[in-house]
């Protein structure tokens, strides 16, 4: 039997005028449209002081003089203080996972929501998604923004959609081969879970699935992992990038090429700052991404800090597009963790462990302090037929995984290995560090 292969790519446009549009012209939109956003943005009670001395913005250069938002400005207003229509004219509310705190609240005008869609529509079909494809969307419908978000976006494309909603693993599963999904959207943590499930009952990701396309996203993952996904199913597995704050998934996207993601610059303005001193980085530096909606009518944002930390690739994008990329999200700025005064980020980890053959698909990180120590713990899942060896192999492997994480990350940790399945999972976004210093 011929062996599945991951289908080759294609390389369509949804609207090539726009995603195409030359450097120049997307500069001189998105100048027109940061003016709109912030006459729009004090018709609103929050901007409306905030706002009161930034008149006609010329140049970028302009726009630094308009104060940052935060999120803790989103948490201490009323929600209603940002909306800058009536009410009547809102016809939907989202809000954030909360995977930090509080809720924060978005509010959707209709033409908001066909936007939104129209940009998840040009993602999915820059990956090769199209209107024969049968799209299992597995994340959460509700106030979460991927369920719905995507929802919408493949319904533009006219896909058959399969609104599967977030866990009960067997359904999915008996889902996607009795409809013969060709498309799923994921987060990367409940991905490798559904592998190992899949396998555990008997059946195998390559061969007994339509699947062609895994949109993966609402979490940080490392390329490492992304290999290990496609390996596993013979798919093309695509990085989705989106906060709530900016509708959701839909912001920034991987083109066929996978190289960095498209951030799409008629609907957003972004500018990567340190978010230390809060001055704007050279292009191609590390910072927190910053983020202001262009065309949002019901509630735009100017100058949110996202909290996320990427930097801007200057080189031009083999695929025609002139959005420029942003890297894969290296985290939260507050996903860091200090042990023994290093500065980590659990994304530094992923692409060790991951980037071992016989590591499985999951793994945790824990955080202690003994007698004023801190004691970083790795819990690594490793693959039965390994597991099943000598035990000096499998000290070995430790060994190597150990050295290997204190090359990259500085603090030589404890590395646990453990069977296939042992570890805690989740179906939404995963939870993969304790820290119990903060218990
Ligand atoms: P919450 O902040 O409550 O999790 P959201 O559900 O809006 O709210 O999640 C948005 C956040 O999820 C982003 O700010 C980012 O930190 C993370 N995220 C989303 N997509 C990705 C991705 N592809 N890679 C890394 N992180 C992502
Ligand atoms: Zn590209």
């Amino acid at each position: 039997m011929k062996q599945k292969q991951a289908p080759l790519l294609n390389l369509d446009f949804w609207d090539k005028d726009i995603e195409t549009l030359e450097r120049k012209k997307i500069k001189e939109l998105q100048l027109e449209n940061l003016n709109y956003s912030i006459e729009r943005a004090k018709k609103s009670e929050f901007y409306r002081e905030r706002l009161k001395n930034i008149k006609k913005i010329k140049s970028f250069e302009d726009l630094e003089k308009s104060p940052f938002t935060t999120k803790e400005d989103l948490l201490k207003n009323s929600p209603f203080d940002f909306i800058t229509t009536d009410l009547k004219n809102i016809v939907r509310v989202h809000s954030s996972s909360g995977t930090t705190g509080r809720s924060k609240y978005i509010f959707h005008t209709k033409k908001d929501i066909e936007i939104w869609a129209d940009l998840v529509a040009r993602c999915l079909y820059m990956i090769g998604m199209r209107k024969e494809d049968i799209f299992q969307n597995m994340m959460s419908y509700g106030l979460f923004t991927g369920g719905l978000g995507l929802h919408y976006g493949a319904e533009k494309i006219g896909a058959l959609i399969i609104p599967a909603g977030i866990g009960n693993t067997e359904k999915q599963i008996e889902l996607m081969r009795e409809l013969k999904t060709t498309a799923i959207h994921i987060t990367p943590s409940y991905l490798l879970y559904l592998a190992h499930y899949i396998e555990e009952i008997g059946l195998s990701p390559s061969e007994d699935f339509n699947l062609k396309i895994a949109v993966v996203g609402a979490e940080p993952y490392s390329e490492n992992t992304r290999k290990k996904l496609e390996t596993i199913f013979k798919i093309n597995v695509f990085n989705c990038y989106g906060l709530s704050e900016m509708n959701g998934p839909g912001v920034a996207f991987e083109c066929p090429y996978k190289d960095g993601l498209h951030l799409w610059e008629d609907s957003y303005y972004m500018e990567i700052i340190n978010p230390k001193t809060n001055k704007i980085v050279e292009e191609g530096e590390e910072g927190e991404l910053v983020l202001t909606t262009l065309k949002r009518e019901g509630m735009p944002l100017i100058r949110y800090r996202t909290g996320d930390l990427t930097k801007i690739i200057k080189e031009k994008c083999n695929c025609g597009r002139t959005h420029r990329r942003i890297m894969r999200i290296k985290g939260r700025v507050d996903d860091m963790f200090i042990v023994k005064g290093v500065n980590i980020f659990p994304s530094q980890i992923e692409t060790v462990i991951m980037g071992f053959p016989e590591v499985d698909k999951n793994y945790q990180i824990i955080i202690d302090r003994k007698q004023g120590l801190d004691i970083l713990t790795i819990q690594v899942e490793i693959k039965k037929e390994f597991f099943k060896g000598e035990i000096n192999e499998l000290r070995n492997l430790q060994e190597k995984i150990r050295d290997e994480l204190k090359e990259k990350i500085l603090v030589t940790p404890i590395v646990e290995l453990v069977g296939p399945g042992t570890l805690p999972t989740t179906t939404g976004k995963a939870k993969r560090v304790i820290d119990k210093r903060r218990l």
